[in-house]
């Protein structure tokens, strides 16, 4: 009874409580029906018949990284062969090889503050004039508006100042929060060797990131050992931020799919039904948010998730990998255009900035992205076709 009861405060505005959605949630895993038909309701509410993604290309600017996570591939370490340290060069030919494949958003990543760890990262930001690779990071987005690629940079725990100086080229920056569990960085957890992972580290630059008014993507990872009260208690962690600040964009909910060169290797991958139950939980608890989804992670079946409340696909690249997933190649555009079509809705492409939060950005950034915005605040369909 509290369930239905509940939803239906949801759907007439009303304010529903932490000990609600977990009633929820445990009625869902019995039944999940009536939650998601709620949810849709909302996003259809919020987010009308449109489902939006960001045409991106991938800079994986360095992989050394001084944390390790259980479940990560992207790192890399100096021997590997996967790892990657950019040149100013390589980042040149690859934002003019971005510009011909009519990309909008120049993503870039690194692992976790490298030069703190590793001789190798040093000299490599010796040998192309930074001391740091918040600098590279400053210079590469420097570059990417100059070419006409707007820049969202997504390299960690990034500092105050080193934020600051990011927003005046980045219109948006990316941090994940992860979990909110403390429980997850103990012995034996996924994220015990990773400081940078410890939830009060991660909230500190989400409240930065808030201060500093930048539009700003966080996200879940869902299936990594985590107890279904502790999602729900990162979903309201997120949703206090915003709150607070007003300054969260969209919410990434990322799948765990384990990888064969990490600790995790045999966890299995997040089950699905779960998934979507959280998926639908957080339109519930953030009725209005953007909430995103990667369709390459759930290759198969990702249309399915139109309609259990996502509005949003994310980056998807045409020339680059997903270096955090490399086993999934993102599907091809015309595929999610024509699989978001079948299900109902119209794919539109929109810049690494939703449209509400123009306001954030500094009148050079917003008036770049003028000159190919369409009436909506999204890119000239003329523009990404
Ligand atoms: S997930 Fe990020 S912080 Fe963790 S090991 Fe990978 S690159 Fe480093």
């Amino acid at each position: 009874m509290l369930n239905s009861e509940s939803l239906n405060n949801v759907l007439e505005n009303k304010v529903i409580s932490h000990q609600d959605i977990i009633e929820i949630y445990k009625n869902a895993v019995i039944d999940s029906s009536e939650l998601f038909s709620v949810a849709q309701n909302l996003r259809k509410k919020f987010k009308k018949d449109s489902v939006t993604f960001s045409k991106k290309v991938f800079f994986n600017i360095v992989n050394l990284c001084k944390d390790t996570c259980s479940y990560c591939t992207y790192k890399a370490e100096p021997e590997e062969e996967k790892l990657s340290l950019m040149s100013k060069q390589q980042i040149l030919e690859l934002l003019q090889l971005a510009k011909k494949y009519r990309c909008v958003e120049a993503l870039f990543v690194t692992g976790e503050r490298p030069e703190q760890k590793y001789q190798e990262a040093r000299d490599w930001l010796k040998e192309n004039g930074f001391k740091s690779t918040a600098e590279y990071l400053i210079h590469a987005s420097e570059l990417a508006l100059e070419l006409g690629l707007f820049p969202h940079t997504n390299a960690g725990n990034l500092n105050f100042e080193e934020m600051k100086e990011l927003k005046k080229t980045n219109v948006s920056m990316g941090l994940m929060l992860e979990n909110v569990s403390d429980r997850l960085t103990k012995k034996g957890m996924p994220h015990h060797l990773a400081a940078s992972k410890i939830p009060k580290a991660r909230l500190k630059v989400l409240e930065n990131s808030g201060k500093l008014r930048i539009p700003m993507t966080t996200g879940i990872l869902i299936g990594i050992g985590e107890t279904a009260e502790e999602i729900i208690d990162s979903i309201f962690a997120i949703k206090q931020l915003h709150q607070k600040y007003g300054n969260i964009q969209e919410v990434i909910l990322q799948n765990f799919q384990p990888k064969p060169d990490t600790m995790m290797k045999n966890v299995p991958s997040a089950d699905e039904n779960y998934f979507k139950i959280i998926v639908a939980l957080s339109r519930i608890i953030m009725p209005e948010m953007n909430i995103q989804i990667p369709p390459n992670l759930s290759p198969k079946s990702y249309q399915s998730f139109l309609s259990i409340g996502i509005n949003d696909w994310g980056g998807i690249s045409p020339l680059t990998p997903d270096f955090v997933n490399p086993e999934f190649a993102w599907p091809e555009i015309d595929k999610v255009d024509e699989n978001s079509k079948n299900a109902g809705f119209e794919l539109k492409c929109r810049f690494p900035i939703y449209p509400e939060f123009f306001s954030f950005i500094s009148k050079e950034l917003r008036e770049k992205i003028s000159i190919i915005e369409n009436e909506e605040g999204l890119v000239k369909e003329e523009y990404w076709r």
